[in-house]
C-alpha cells in the first residue's frame, strides 16, 4: 500500500497494486463489520465516475475505485494505447469524493503468463455495441468477475451511461451465482446535456458543440415515442437529425426492451432507446428511458 499526497483538503488515498494487498485491505474492514462497495472504472475520472463514488459511499461503508484499463475488451485497432490515463488526477479526484482506496493492478498482475480463460455472454450481449465491438463484452465480464472476486464487495456501482454493458453485468453476475448485488447511476451529464465521457477528450471544439445535439434527440424521440409515435419514422428522424449536427458513421439507433435488451417496435412496458455515433475520432454512446404513457 503506497499512501499518495492527495487534494490537501482530503486524506491520503492508499493505492493498492496487488490482489493480495486489496484482499488484506478488505478483511481490515471485514473484521470491524463494514460493508464495502466497489466502483470499476477505467481511469480518466470525470464526474460521472465520482458521482459512482458517492453512490457507493451511500451504500456501503467503504467504498474501493479500481483503474484498469482492461486490454481484453479492446480490438487491436481500438484506442487502447491512446486511451487517457492519469494516476495522480485520478486518485486525488477519488479521494475528495470519499473514497476510500484506490485498486490499481498492473496489465500482468491481472491477466498473469499463461492466462487462458475467457467467459462468453449472450442475451443483452447480442447487437448494438456487441454487433460493432465483439469482443468488447466478453472482455468486461472477465475483468469485471475477476474484480468481483478479487474484491468480493457487497455491492458494485455501475453507470446507465453503458447501458448495455450494466445489463450485461447484471446478467452474467445473476447467471454465475457471484454474491455482489449490482446497482445503476443515470448518466451525469455536462451543462448541455452531452453524457459526460472519457473519450470526449477526443473532440475538437466544432465538434463538442455539436455533440450535445446526440441526447437531445434521443430525448425528443423518447417522448414522441412514450406517446406512441411509430417506432421506424422516429428512429429515422434522430439518425437525421445527428448527421446535421456533425456526426458521421453512426453505428445504431435503436429501441430495446429496457430489461432483457429485445428489439421492440413499440412501447407498451419500459424500453431504452440506445445509439452509438462517431463525431471525429470519438465514438459516442448515449442511451435514454422511454417510458409508456400512462
Ligand atoms: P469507464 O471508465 O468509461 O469504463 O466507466 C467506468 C464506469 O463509469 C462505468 O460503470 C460507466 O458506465 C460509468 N460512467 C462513465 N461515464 C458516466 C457518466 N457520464 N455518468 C454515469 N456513469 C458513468
Amino acid at each position: 500500500m503506497t499512501p499518495i499526497a492527495a487534494d490537501p483538503s482530503s486524506r491520503p488515498l492508499p493505492i493498492l497494486r496487488t490482489v493480495e494487498d486489496l484482499r488484506a485491505q478488505v478483511a481490515v474492514w471485514r473484521r470491524d463489520g463494514l460493508t464495502v462497495a466497489l466502483v470499476p472504472t477505467m481511469g480518466a475520472l470525470h464526474d460521472g465516475h465520482l458521482g459512482l463514488v458517492r453512490r457507493g459511499c451511500e451504500l456501503a461503508d467503504r467504498v474501493i475505485a479500481s483503474v484498469f484499463v482492461n486490454p481484453t475488451q479492446f480490438a487491436p485497432h481500438e484506442d487502447f494505447d491512446r486511451y487517457p490515463r492519469d494516476e495522480g488526477g485520478d486518485a486525488a479526484k477519488l479521494a475528495s469524493a470519499g473514497c476510500h482506496a484506490l485498486y490499481a493492478p498492473t496489465v500482468r498482475a491481472m491477466y498473469p503468463q499463461g492466462f487462458a480463460t475467457a467467459i462468453s455472454v449472450g442475451g443483452p450481449a447480442e447487437g448494438l455495441c456487441g454487433a460493432f465491438r465483439p469482443q468488447m463484452f466478453g472482455g468486461v465480464a472477465l475483468v469485471v468477475t475477476k474484480l468481483f472476486l478479487q474484491a468480493l464487495p457487497d455491492v458494485a456501482v455501475f453507470g446507465e451511461k453503458d447501458y448495455q454493458q450494466l445489463m450485461v453485468i447484471r446478467r452474467f453476475t445473476r447467471d454465475l451465482d457471484i454474491p455482489v448485488r449490482v446497482e445503476g447511476l443515470p448518466t451525469v451529464r455536462e451543462a448541455d446535456g452531452l453524457a459526460m465521457s472519457s473519450r470526449n477528450a477526443y473532440l475538437d471544439a466544432a465538434e463538442r458543440a455539436g455533440a450535445p445535439e446526440l441526447y437531445r434527440a434521443l430525448t425528443l424521440a423518447a417522448d414522441a415515442l412514450a406517446r406512441g409515435a411509430e417506432a421506424d419514422g422516429v428512429l429515422t428522424g434522430i439518425r437525421g437529425r445527428i448527421a446535421e449536427a456533425g456526426f458521421g458513421t453512426i453505428d445504431y439507433v435503436e429501441l430495446r426492451d429496457a430489461e432483457t435488451l429485445e428489439p421492440v417496435t413499440s412501447v407498451s412496458r419500459p424500453a431504452r432507446l440506445l445509439a452509438a455515433a462517431w463525431m471525429g475520432k470519438a465514438r459516442l454512446i448515449d442511451n435514454v428511458p422511454v417510458i409508456p404513457a400512462a
